[in-house]
């Protein structure tokens, strides 16, 4: 469903990237973790082109766009990328909603603008959508009056709403106080457990213990470790993942 090969990034001097390969299946839950400044949100935005890789190739849904250094994007390319966009959803740390529009227009908004659906079974849709994620009384509520867990729910609905083929999270749960979490997270596990293909940025160990099927684990821009969740946490690592675990729980 989703595979990158030798994506490389640098921002001005700083290499960010170092070659990343990556490939998630189709219902897999992998969670990438990883120290402050390991590059593990310039990957989840590099797969979606949010960030512009120098070279590697990125493949969702069966498009494949390979990047190579120093060499404009070609229309073909454009249009591959806009593709594999409309095929990942992404979802923030700051939930990036529109403050103008309410609950349902956010989640629909998508549906009519990209896809052109009529705006009565597009809200149809997004009552369904904000009902799966608990939030159907506040579909007229504007996001200035929404916890910043209702709104990180309405932001995932509005990313189920283009029927993706993943969805990318970035920290979705770091810009909540600690007692809003768990209502976003109980909504990643149900996404998870109805076979989402979910590609996580966390640090919510408990999340990545009860949800993940893989962890990876990035540093410095590199992956040190890909490995089945059971097998991250088992101590059983190397003293490097030990010493992370330790900082994090
Ligand atoms: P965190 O857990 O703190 O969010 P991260 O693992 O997600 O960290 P990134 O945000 O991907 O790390 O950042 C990796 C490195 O790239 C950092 O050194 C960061 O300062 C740098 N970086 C990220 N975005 C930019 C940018 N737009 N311009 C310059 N440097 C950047």
């Amino acid at each position: 469903t989703v595979t990158a090969r030798g994506i490389h990034k640098r921002f001005g001097d700083t290499k960010v990237l170092h070659g990343v390969d990556l490939a998630v299946d189709k219902g897999e839950v992998v969670v990438i973790m990883g120290p402050s400044g390991s590059g593990k949100t310039t990957l989840l935005r590099s797969l979606n082109f949010l960030e512009q890789p120098d070279s590697g190739m990125v493949q969702i849904a069966g498009i494949q766009v390979n990047i190579a250094e120093n060499t404009p994007y070609t229309s073909r390319q454009k249009k591959d990328i806009e593709q594999i966009r409309r095929k990942s959803a992404m979802v923030f740390q700051s939930f990036n909603l529109f403050p103008h529009m309410t609950a349902i227009a956010n989640v629909i908004e998508g549906l009519v603008s990209v896809q052109g659906m009529p705006v009565k079974a597009a809200r149809e849709k997004g009552l369904a959508l904000l009902e799966r994620v608990g939030l159907s009384h506040k579909a007229d509520a504007y996001p200035a009056h929404l916890s910043g867990g209702q709104k990180q729910r309405v932001a995932i609905a509005r990313g189920l709403a283009m029927d993706p083929e993943v969805i990318l999270f970035d920290e979705p749960t770091s810009a909540l106080d600690p007692e809003l979490r768990d209502g976003v997270l109980d909504v990643m596990r149900d996404l998870a457990r109805d076979g989402m293909t979910m590609l996580v940025v966390t640090h919510e160990v408990r999340f990545a213990k009860s949800a993940a099927n893989r962890i990876i684990f990035m540093e410095q821009g590199a992956i040190l470790a890909d490995c089945a969740a059971e097998t991250f946490f088992s101590g059983q690592t190397t003293p490097r993942i030990a010493q992370f675990l330790g900082q994090v729980r």
